[in-house]
């Protein structure tokens, strides 16, 4: 295999989290960085010619490649594994800016005590009120220090909304469950859609405390720290699942690169697959003892599959994990660095912790009267958080946790939202179906609930021992099912929204049918979390406070994968901070003593 020159830092991954750090490292150091990414470049004006719907939300032209890699799946470890076959439960991106490309934008920030959830929920609720089987764990890191590194990436991205608790006041129209917030948003909100205003009045009249939808689809034209400038929001609704034809919503190549691109020393290689990372003592190391045992502790590079086919070297004095949750996980366990995790004994912590949040229609509404629905952006609408988090009291409900309810207007695209209708409709086919189809195409909205995931002992992800990829390497296994404690709040949140819905006025409303088993064929989010927690001590965690590897100090992971379990909230604008909190102690601290960071 060719040895390429060897470079400072090597970033595996060119989304949101790795293209942060290489701007951060871009900016604030003279250091040579490589991201290596395996798709194919991208640029905002590749978005300019318009939004094609089949090719995007039908044949998700900018997601993975599944008949090359995939993943396998199982409800229990005594299942046996399959493998997904075609895109569905979430929506993996690839490419420069990875799913950052397509993603919808919405930018709430978790609950305070998300980030303390095992001592918190034990102290109010005792111990013997958590779920049989949790891993629920602390994070290692408080609010008070992640609130800074979520405002910075606040102004990163442009983010539009309202404050409901700044620095401890409340305000009126704003979010007043959120977490005290240092400042405002950088941006008002945006417009609100006609639908979700009634959703907002409903939810007033009973009781309840609207807000307007962060999002990073900005409301007026926004430039950011770095002097880069975008657009205000056109509400066209071709966001989710598109890159933004005038790069107005934030995305990594309209926010990021042009950063990077100034910095000759900083550079991405597309059509680059990783394939291991390569630690410990090599061949070309000298026969001392001494540096042996300290090399032993380090990760030397990674090898790569080029856009030719070749495997190369290219060796770093840091690497830097950034290629999501799946792909970071398997990157570990398949280059042999951490324990993978055992359920069967609770050692190991490679894998463990696996989550995706709760995400469902809660009820689809049917009204009598047009909602212009086309128009919207990813991200517009409004939410409410009274049953977020442990905002309401949990001591009488057979469940823990809770999550935002939310009327969002993120455009009705005419392919992808044809057909729904009501309840009284018997058919779903037919002239009958067709008729009514067309009739209620505006006429008809859904509420979405956004839960929290808790953790369980017995979901996690190893390497499956019976499939492989294109390359020959064994595909990640999940082995992950909905339990009880979601099962009940999805249904405490079905009736609060068809609550809300009759207040709208709908004419007809159709409620959720419920949780049964997780199904890897219904779209519920790309938020996936785990496998490569971030914890306060080794023993159950794969990286530090900092994200920096345990064992190997010149290792850090990024993204989501580090999260012990989900909040109920989208988790880009966590993950963004948390990457901000590490490129800072990477600048600050270990450039200058590459050790553990404390
Ligand atoms: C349809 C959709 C809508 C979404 N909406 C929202 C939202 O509204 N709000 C929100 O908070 N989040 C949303 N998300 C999630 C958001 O996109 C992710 O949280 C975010 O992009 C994660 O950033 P990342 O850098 O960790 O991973 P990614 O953006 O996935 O980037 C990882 C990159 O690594 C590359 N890669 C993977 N394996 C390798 C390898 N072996 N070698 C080299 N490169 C590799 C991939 O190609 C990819 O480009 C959405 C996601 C999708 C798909």
């Amino acid at each position: 295999m060719k040895t390429l020159p060897a470079v400072d830092v090597v970033v595996v991954g060119g989304g949101w989290t790795g293209l942060l750090l290489a701007k951060e490292l871009g900016a604030r150091t003279s250091l040579s960085v490589v991201v290596l990414e395996r798709g194919g470049p991208r640029k905002t004006e590749d978005y300019a010619a318009g939004m094609d719907e089949v090719d995007h939300n039908l044949r998700f032209a900018m997601m993975q490649d599944y008949s090359k890699e995939t993943a396998t799946f199982r409800h229990t470890a005594r299942d046996r594994a399959l493998p997904i076959r075609q895109l569905g439960n979430f929506l993996p991106g690839t490419g420069t800016g990875g799913a950052g490309e397509h993603w919808g934008a919405h930018c709430p920030r978790y609950q305070p005590d998300c980030f303390e959830l095992y001592t918190r929920t034990v102290e109010k609720y005792g111990a013997k009120r958590l779920p049989e089987d949790h891993a629920i764990l602390d994070w290692g890191v408080t609010w008070d220090e992640i609130e800074p590194y979520y405002t910075r990436a606040d102004k990163l991205i442009g983010v539009s909304g309202k404050a409901g608790n700044l620095r401890g006041k409340l305000i009126d129209g704003g979010n007043i469950f959120e977490g005290p917030r240092s400042e405002e948003y950088p941006t008002p909100p945006t417009k609100i859609p006609y639908y979700s205003t009634l959703f907002s009045d409903a939810a007033k009249s009973l009781g309840y405390h609207p807000y307007p939808n962060p999002g990073a689809t900005p409301s007026q034209t926004y430039t950011n720290p770095d002097g880069v400038s975008r657009p205000g929001c056109v509400y066209c609704g071709f966001c989710d699942r598109y890159g933004c034809m005038i790069g107005s919503k934030a995305q990594p190549t309209n926010t990021l690169l042009p950063v990077i691109e100034k910095h000759k020393h900083v550079s991405i290689r597309t059509r680059a697959t990783v394939r291991r990372i390569v630690h410990g003592v090599g061949r070309d190391v000298a026969h001392n003892a001494q540096a042996a045992a300290a090399i032993a502790r380090r990760a030397r590079g990674v090898t790569y599959i080029d856009a030719n086919g070749e495997e190369l070297f290219q060796p770093a004095e840091v690497i830097v994990l950034a290629s999501w949750t799946l792909n970071n996980t398997r990157l570990l366990l398949l280059s042999n660095i951490g324990e993978p995790y055992d359920p069967a004994t609770g050692r190991g912590a490679v894998g463990r912790n696996l989550t995706h949040q709760i995400l469902f229609p809660a009820v689809d509404a049917f009204f009598d009267k047009p909602l212009n629905r086309f128009m919207g952006s990813g991200a517009s609408g409004m939410r409410i958080s009274d049953f977020d988090g442990d905002v309401f009291d949990h001591s009488n409900l057979p469940f823990l946790r809770g999550g935002t309810l939310g009327a969002m207007g993120t455009g009705y695209q005419p392919v992808t939202s044809f057909g729904a209708v009501p309840p009284s409709v018997k058919f779903r086919w037919g002239a009958a179906w067709k008729k009514a189809a067309v009739e209620y195409y505006d006429r008809h909205g859904s509420l979405s609930f956004s839960g929290e995931h808790l953790a369980y002992k017995s979901h996690y992800m190893d390497l499956d021992p019976t499939y492989k990829d294109h390359a020959g390497d064994p595909l990640l296994r999940l082995t992950l099912d909905w339990r009880d404690n979601e099962r009940k709040m999805v249904e405490y949140a079905t009736t609060k929204a068809v609550e809300i819905a009759h207040a709208m006025g709908a004419r007809e409303v159709s409620s959720f049918p419920g949780y049964g088993h997780y199904d890897v064929t219904r779209y519920q989010s790309t938020h996936v979390q785990g496998g490569t927690i971030m914890g306060a001590a080794p023993e159950n965690s794969v990286v530090n406070p900092y994200l920096q590897h345990w064992q190997l100090p010149n290792l850090f992971i990024l993204g989501a994968s580090t999260f012990p379990q989900q909040g109920s909230a989208n988790p880009t604008p966590t993950i963004l901070a948390l990457t901000y909190r590490t490129a800072d102690a990477l600048v600050d601290r270990y450039l200058k003593n590459p050790a553990p960071l404390a």
